[in-house]
């Protein structure tokens, strides 16, 4: 099958963009961390990034590589981004986010050189070790090497090889993240969560909205893949949606893109992720005020009423879920 019969057996064989915690290694070990990383954090093999790469999508607009602290495991990094190349040329627009706490000159020429488009520096804020007291230092190690600062995240446009690269900082502030803090990993464990069931992550940015499709103009198609789990959103459902090692992640896609509760969730909508199978918009709000954070009530609802690996209820005398034909 040529890539143009594949893009049109699969639509996911074109997908926006992709966000790869490639490692939860880091340097620093901050309290709010969503996904535990640290110095011990979990790690995966070569291999598996390479298997990874492969299942990723014939056409990707964009990945961003992110961590732990993606130069904690720099030798990695380097391989996946030989891969990205090999796989994409530079037809893929790639995003480093990282701490910046590791960074050298000699490294940011060599990330140059294999084909980093934009820096984004994840750590100025009060959580991190640095506290943002680098700054300065990236900033001006940045500009040296030509890379020009933009505040947010570029307007990307093809050929991405005529397009400046490109630097920016952000961190957590009381409105993103501090005050927002997903209810995983460290954030969790040390009770510094969002606990408000009003507050709906899975319909902003880095929530489930428009993983499917990008209907929305003012949110990308995007997914992550927490390691090799992937994931409809940044937070992570309590089961993944597939093993990047093993599955293409366009299959997944196609798989679930037909189960209506999924489709809730695609429209950042999981208060109501259960209508098809009988429960009601107004139960799902009832407990995730109850539990105190929308993703929580997600985690209940996959743990008791919906198996993600099968896309089917798990009480049996709920309703079919499925669009009709599927
Ligand atoms: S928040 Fe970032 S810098 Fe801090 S421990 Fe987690 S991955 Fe590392
Ligand atoms: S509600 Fe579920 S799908 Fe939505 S952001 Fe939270 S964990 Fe992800």
């Amino acid at each position: 099958m040529n890539s143009e019969q594949q893009f049109n057996a699969n639509p996911f064989e074109n997908y926006h963009c992709i966000y790869w915690v490639f490692t939860q290694l880091c340097n620093d070990f901050c309290d709010h961390c969503y996904n535990s990383s640290g110095p011990k954090g979990e790690r995966i093999s070569h291999k598996d990034c390479m298997a990874i790469i492969d299942n990723l999508p014939g056409k990707l607009d964009q990945i961003i590589l992110s961590g732990g602290e993606p130069l904690a495991d720099k030798k990695l990094l380097y391989a996946i981004l030989d891969k990205l190349r090999e796989k994409y040329a530079s037809n893929t627009f790639i995003t480093l986010q990282f701490n910046g706490d590791l960074l050298t000159k000699a490294i940011l020429q060599i990330l140059l050189d294999k084909g980093v488009n934009r820096f984004s520096i994840a750590s100025i804020d009060r959580y991190h070790k640095k506290k943002g007291e680098r700054k300065s230092i990236l900033a001006q190690m940045f500009e040296d090497h030509g890379i020009v600062f933009h505040k947010g995240a570029p307007e990307i446009q093809k050929p991405f090889s005529e397009l400046p690269r490109t630097y920016g900082f952000f961190g957590s502030t009381e409105e993103m993240w501090l005050g927002g803090n997903w209810a995983r990993g460290r954030a969790f464990d040390n009770n510094i969560w969002k606990k408000d069931g009003h507050y709906n992550f899975c319909k902003l940015h880095s929530g489930a909205i428009s993983f499917l499709d990008s209907t929305d103009n003012s949110v990308m198609q995007e997914l992550s893949i927490q390691l090799w789990k992937i994931n409809p959103c940044c937070p992570g459902t309590v089961e993944p949606m597939g093993d990047a090692r093993k599955e293409k992640i366009s299959e997944v896609l196609q798989r679930v893109s037909s189960s209506k509760v999924m489709q809730k969730l695609n429209k950042g909508n999981a208060y109501g992720m259960g209508e098809s199978i009988g429960i009601s918009a107004d139960e799902g709000f009832e407990r995730a005020m109850k539990l105190g954070n929308i993703c929580l009530w997600c985690d209940e609802f996959f743990n008791r009423h919906f198996d993600m690996k099968s896309q089917i209820p798990k009480n049996t005398n709920t309703k079919n879920q499925f669009s009709e034909g599927s």
